[in-house]
């Protein structure tokens, strides 16, 4: 790439850009908690870096966040190996192809995104053949008719994905994830995700995060029990429209 003029100045509008939006988001993050009666600092956030480029990643860490979150497996894969920074929890928080699964076992701490059996053996494989243990949510649809695109696991079927989850030993099984339905009540949608939490923790205790809310709806999911937020665009800014 081109682009290696002036980096330092450039970084160092960057750096203060990030760290002005990361106040602000703490801020948000802080008032939220405190507003459900949930101790500060208690929700962690996951800072989603897509279509940014791995040099925010860097300042984001140089700043203290250390919840990465991607969501193509191509770009994730180049951005992880570029990054030099450690002890980072990469997410992937995309819709994953089965055939895909093997590449993000290779980097993701943690696959947010996990819908279907087949994927969970997939990622299995994956994993075995990475020599890795992938910690996984299992993604619960919370649209009224669920939609493939956006994927997620009918509610009726999330506790029965979740053994599937923990039957692989290869697996993690760390909780469930969200994403509110397009101009439905984001109160009510994740109500109902933690109501399913519940459920498959009734079975796997140990199974507690639940991964709801993004840069305009974490205060609701926070107030309904969320452990991990989602956050790019109130931290990064309006994505670029590149890849
Ligand atoms: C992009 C994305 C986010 C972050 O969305 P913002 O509105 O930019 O905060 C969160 N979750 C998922 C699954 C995403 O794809």
């Amino acid at each position: 790439m081109v682009v290696e003029v002036n980096t330092e100045g450039h970084s160092a509008a960057r750096r203060s850009e990030l760290a002005v939006n990361l106040a602000a988001l703490d801020e948000r993050l802080r008032a939220a908690e405190s507003a459900a009666g949930r101790a500060a600092g208690s929700v962690e956030l996951v800072a989603v870096t897509k279509k940014w480029p791995a040099t925010d990643v860097e300042l984001l860490a140089e700043l203290g966040v250390r919840h990465i979150g991607e969501n193509r497996q191509q770009e994730a894969e180049a951005k992880f190996a570029e990054v030099v920074a450690t002890g980072l929890v990469w997410h992937f928080i995309g819709q994953l192809q089965t055939n895909k699964a093997k590449h993000v076992a290779r980097f993701a701490d943690q696959v947010d995104t996990v819908d279907r059996t087949a994927l969970v053996r997939a990622l299995a494989k994956g994993a075995v053949a990475a020599d890795r243990r992938i910690g996984v949510l299992v993604q619960v649809s919370l649209d009224p008719d669920p939609d493939p695109a956006r994927g997620g696991v009918a509610p009726a079927q999330a506790v029965e994905l979740a053994d599937a989850v923990a039957a692989e030993d290869a697996l993690n099984l760390l909780g469930v994830m969200g994403v509110a339905p397009l101009g439905g009540d984001a109160r009510v949608a994740f109500g109902r995700l933690a109501e399913i939490a519940g459920q498959v923790q009734d079975r796997h205790p140990d199974a507690t995060q639940i991964s709801a809310g993004m840069s305009h709806d974490l205060e609701q999911a926070i107030a309904a029990g969320a452990t991990h937020v989602r956050v790019g665009t109130a931290l990064l800014g309006t994505r670029p429209p590149l890849g």
